[in-house]
């Protein structure tokens, strides 16, 4: 059992004023595996003022330091990855090899924050006036539950990058691993207020983070619901907000690409992360006359993922977060059988011989049409829609027949027409012949899939102000 009865205020660890307690289960057994308590408004405050103090000096600290900073905080995780490997595979039910990968993930990010941050122009002249970038102020972090790690050190590298000091509000159903990122921070000797870590609800940590004048940003990753709601609560002190929300990304499958590479590697896509990943390729779009084809190559590959107990090597996919969350699948794989989608694979229930913990079944459904709910809808767990389409022209229109614009995956044995095909999909992260991601690059979405970018240089700018000077000669 694991209890975390702290928050991390001014470089300490503090017991909150919120009093609240929460379990936590584990997704994979269903036992209790820890209790947090839950820091409420008064604590946000504490935490928020903390960082305003720290702001008027780490707003001065030079690059140089700053770049020592991002350089101590990969190194402290590094030095406890084994402890945080562990939480993500007991908290998060991450299969081993995905949490091993998630772990080097959140310690690079640092670094290419401050290969962002050494080649960074703070001053440009721009015709008679000198423009000087300056760090924005405090900054509020809220995150979710389905890739603590690195959404946080992606957010906190660049504000640490900027010279901003953060107050970070991790979902409490990462608490264990929250916990530890926070123990990593205080290793890597960052001066006190800087970093503040409040556990706590989104509707009273997350809402006063929202509000407080003193915070000047919100960086936030979660549902396109929730996002709305903080850029409204925003509003009023006009902060910065960028948004990294959901996803219902499109797959195609161009008729000359090589289907028994394309088909297997577009299971995995959407099955990425438990299935819980806001860039997961939900929708596959495939030509007409190729489904018989593809509807077997789909199984095939869905058969040969091992679902189950996340500590085993060669397991794919573990389970689902909570039984709120499994619920939710559940609903949609219903929706998709009730409005006549063909099942595949996979259904309604927990695989065989897991009848412990939160295990959907990787669901594929055919014969998915763009009025269905699971064609719509962010399921966030392992369920792939597979739909046709007669023309390109026409895959495209259905690619972009979305409200969200995350992520977007293309097949094909012609480049140049792949390439032609990204130029006209409104995502802003589009992935040819199963490559992967490009973490220095930005990340972020086309219309409801969020506002403003994340990682490397892109992230790194939105935590700055920019100040035009004019007769600044003598
Ligand atoms: P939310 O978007 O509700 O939560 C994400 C974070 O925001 C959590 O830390 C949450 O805190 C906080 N939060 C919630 N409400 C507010 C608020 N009013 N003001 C400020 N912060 C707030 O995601 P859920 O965990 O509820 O998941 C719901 C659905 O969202 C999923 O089924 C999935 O579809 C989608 N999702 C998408 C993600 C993505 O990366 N695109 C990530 C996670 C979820 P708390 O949890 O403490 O309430």
């Amino acid at each position: 059992m694991r209890y975390i009865e702290q928050i991390y205020i001014n470089g300490q660890f503090v017991k909150p004023q919120g009093t609240k307690i929460q379990d936590l289960i584990s997704p994979t057994t269903q036992q209790l595996i820890g209790r947090v308590t839950l820091g409420n408004e008064d604590d946000a405050r504490i935490a928020i003022a903390a960082a305003k103090e720290a702001f008027k000096t780490f707003s001065k600290t030079t690059v140089e330091e700053r770049i020592q900073m991002l350089q101590r905080l990969h190194d402290a995780i590094l030095d406890r990855s084994d402890d945080m490997i562990e939480a993500n595979i007991t908290e998060y039910g991450a299969p081993k090899l995905a949490a091993i990968g998630r772990v080097k993930l959140a310690a690079e990010n640092f670094m290419d924050t401050k290969e962002a941050l050494e080649q960074f122009e703070f001053v440009k002249y721009i015709g008679t006036a000198k423009v000087v970038s300056e760090p924005i102020g405090v900054i509020g972090i809220i995150t979710p539950w389905n890739a603590t790690y690195s959404q946080i050190t992606a957010k906190l590298g660049s504000a640490i990058a900027a010279g901003c000091p953060v107050v970070i509000k991790p979902s409490e159903l990462s608490a264990i691993q929250a916990q530890l990122i926070t123990e990593c921070f205080h290793e890597a000797g960052i001066p006190s207020g800087v970093i503040n870590v409040v556990n706590g609800l989104g509707q009273t940590v997350g809402t006063e983070l929202t509000r407080n004048p003193d915070v000047a940003m919100i960086s936030f990753t979660g549902s396109t619901r929730t996002g709305k709601d903080i850029r409204r609560g925003a509003v009023e002190t006009m902060k910065r907000v960028t948004l990294e929300l959901g996803g219902k990304s499109p797959n195609i499958i161009l008729d000359d690409a090589d289907f028994n590479t394309a088909i297997p590697t577009s299971v995995r896509q959407c099955f990425n992360n438990n299935g819980q990943a806001c860039v997961a390729g939900t929708r596959l779009l495939i030509p007409e006359h190729r489904l018989e084809e593809v509807k077997v190559l789909a199984k095939k590959a869905v058969e040969a993922i091992k679902v189950g107990n996340p500590w085993d090597e060669d397991t794919v996919l573990g389970p689902i977060i909570t039984e709120k969350q499994y619920n939710q699948v559940q609903r949609y794989i219903k929706s998709g059988i009730d409005e006549g989608a063909e099942l595949i694979i996979g259904g309604l229930g927990r695989p065989e011989g897991l009848e412990q913990g939160y295990f959907v079944k990787p669901t594929v459904f055919a014969n998915v049409t763009e009025d269905m709910t699971i064609a719509k809808e962010e399921i966030f767990g392992p369920v792939l829609s597979i739909l046709t389409y007669q023309t390109e022209e026409q895959a495209i229109e259905m690619a972009n027949n979305t409200n969200y614009g995350l992520g977007a995956y293309i097949s094909s044995s012609n480049i140049d027409k792949a390439n032609e095909i990204a130029s006209r999909i409104a995502a802003g992260l589009v992935l040819i012949n199963g490559a992967g991601f490009e973490m220095k690059a930005p990340f972020g979405g086309f219309k409801q899939s969020g506002i403003g970018r994340e990682y490397g240089a892109y992230g790194l700018e939105e935590c700055f102000e920019s100040k035009t000077i004019t007769g600044y000669k003598s």
